[in-house]
């Protein structure tokens, strides 16, 4: 048996614009071992998807910043580099870009930019910076990068250095959300500042 899957992507009004074989698979005499996907190819196949999907948003995207949003104008392009991307589906390189401002419109005519880096802030996919830092409270960062690497396509791409990053960095930022540490919130009598609900904490656990 043979089993060909293919993505097809299609615009808003219906027109077929991507045609992709993404993953194919062959299957001879059934055995308990081949019945149905295997994990391998499952990751296979969520990157292929993940590969696709997201290269044809970056693409659309892109081409929609080409004209300024005032006049109309094509804004002149100033080379392109390689932006990259950690998804939960694997590691991905996306074309980013350089674009004048438009001379009819800004004043920064001469100075260049890079719609799709402006856009993706973080190299890491929301989704992955949250299953790591949800694990990485549970288990240590090494077990974590192991679990990830064992049931997404990540493979190698996932290490116990990224977890600690990533998981520090939100920390960081709820720690700058809880605003100026008080070390206490009754003053006087007379005058009672409310005292906040319970903060959450973030656990730093090492191998
Ligand atoms: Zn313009």
């Amino acid at each position: 048996m043979k089993l060909k899957l293919q993505l097809i992507i299609e615009s808003d009004s219906g027109e077929t614009e991507v045609v992709k074989e993404v993953v194919k698979l062959q299957r001879h005499s059934l055995r308990a071992e081949n019945l149905g996907l295997m994990l391998s190819e499952v990751k296979d196949l969520l990157h292929e998807v993940q590969k696709a999907m997201v290269t044809h948003q970056s693409t659309q995207y892109v081409t929609q910043q080409t004209s300024c949003p005032e006049c109309g104008r094509i804004r002149s392009h100033k080379g392109k580099h390689q932006i990259v991307l950690r998804t939960l589906f694997g590691k991905l390189r996306l074309d980013s870009p350089r674009l004048y401002h438009c001379g009819c419109c800004s004043n920064e005519e001469h100075r260049s930019f890079s719609p799709l880096a402006e856009l993706l802030t973080e190299r890491t996919a929301p989704e992955l910076a949250y299953l790591e830092n949800k694990f990485s409270a549970m288990i240590s960062y090494g077990l974590t990068a192991k679990l990830l690497a064992e049931m997404l396509p990540i493979g190698g791409e996932i290490n116990v250095a990224s977890v600690y990053r990533n998981l520090q960095r939100v920390a960081e930022r709820m720690e700058a959300e809880l605003g100026e540490e008080k070390w206490q919130f009754i003053v006087d009598r007379n005058s009672r500042t409310e005292i906040p609900k319970q903060s959450p904490y973030v656990l730093f656990m090492e191998d």
